[in-house]
């Protein structure tokens, strides 16, 4: 598990970008804290770290949102909304999960049935007692060195 602690919202956007850098084909990222917390900031930096060009908001009224112009194709998944894990088998969901580019899911503990055992789990957090814009981000399934 590593812990890692930002003070703004470059910091958390250049830890993605890091990350983004070196995530290797076939990873899924699970993204999870609270509305505003800092879920498509991360995602931002990841997606600049593969080297898409055009700019990643948070999908709202779809549940995916697919980049082809990086390193690897990108898959961002923003699950806030989704009523039934029966519409994620409607996009067909697996054969991103399963292929062989890079899924982000903003949200992921909202389908928790569906998510693998082998993904890297990426927790933001406030702190209340800490300056507004502080946030504690907890990686786990990811080494040191892929960051
Ligand atoms: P989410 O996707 O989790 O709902 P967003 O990434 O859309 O959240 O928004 C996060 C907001 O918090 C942005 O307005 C961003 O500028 C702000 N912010 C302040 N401090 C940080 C930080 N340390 N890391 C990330 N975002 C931050
Ligand atoms: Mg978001």
């Amino acid at each position: 598990m590593i812990i890692i602690e930002t003070q703004n919202a470059k910091e958390t956007f250049q830890l993605g970008k890091r990350i983004g850098e070196k995530a290797l084909a076939g990873q899924i990222y699970t993204l999870n804290g609270d509305l505003g917390v800092g879920k498509t900031v991360f995602t931002q930096g990841v997606a600049s770290g593969l080297g898409i060009p055009e700019p990643v908001n948070s999908p709202t009224f779809t549940i995916l949102q697919e980049y082809d112009g990086g390193r690897l194709p990108f898959y961002h998944f923003d699950v806030y909304r989704i009523g039934d894990i029966e519409e994620m088998e409607e996009i067909g969901y697996d054969d991103y999960f399963f292929g062989e580019g890079i899924c982000l899911i903003e949200w992921a503990e909202r389908i928790p049935e569906l998510l693998p055992e082998n993904r890297i789990s990426v927790t933001i957090e406030k702190d209340p007692a800490r300056d507004f814009d502080y946030r504690k981000i907890t990686i786990e399934g990811l080494e040191e060195d892929q960051i």
